[in-house]
């Protein structure tokens, strides 16, 4: 399969990694758009959560609880952050491997564009 990402947990496209464990990997954004953004997607090829089934259930759980692991780790644990995971066209979702953006650094402004 054609999937950045998924190459990305291969080690074919080269990462700067923030947490990696036998599920999910996280690494930092090529276009970061705060001082820390951060993603974190599945090891598993899943396009996003509109193709998740009830087999994800606990894998998608785990992912919530990492994030907020990883958060820590990054040092916005305290100050705030937002988890964000684009999906489909009118979401803004360009890379179809599900991946949660973790943006944290500054303050966030709602709604979002
Ligand atoms: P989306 O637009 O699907 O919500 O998010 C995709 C994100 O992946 C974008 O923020 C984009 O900067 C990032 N991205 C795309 N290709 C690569 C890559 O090869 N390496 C890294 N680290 N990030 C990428
Ligand atoms: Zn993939």
């Amino acid at each position: 399969m054609d999937c950045i990402f998924c190459k990305i947990v291969t080690g074919e496209i080269p990462s700067n990694k923030v947490y990696e464990d036998e599920k999910i990997l996280a690494f930092r954004d090529l276009n970061p758009e705060a001082p820390q953004h951060v993603l974190v997607i599945p090891k598993v090829h899943l396009s996003s959560v509109s193709e998740a089934t009830d087999e994800h259930i606990e894998l998608l759980g785990y992912m919530q609880i990492k994030i907020a692991e990883i958060a820590k780790k990054l040092g916005v644990d305290q100050s705030g952050f937002r988890i964000v995971a684009n999906t489909g066209d009118e979401g803004g979702q360009t890379v179809n491997h599900l991946h949660y953006h973790l943006l944290g650094g500054r303050f966030m402004q709602w709604p979002p564009g």
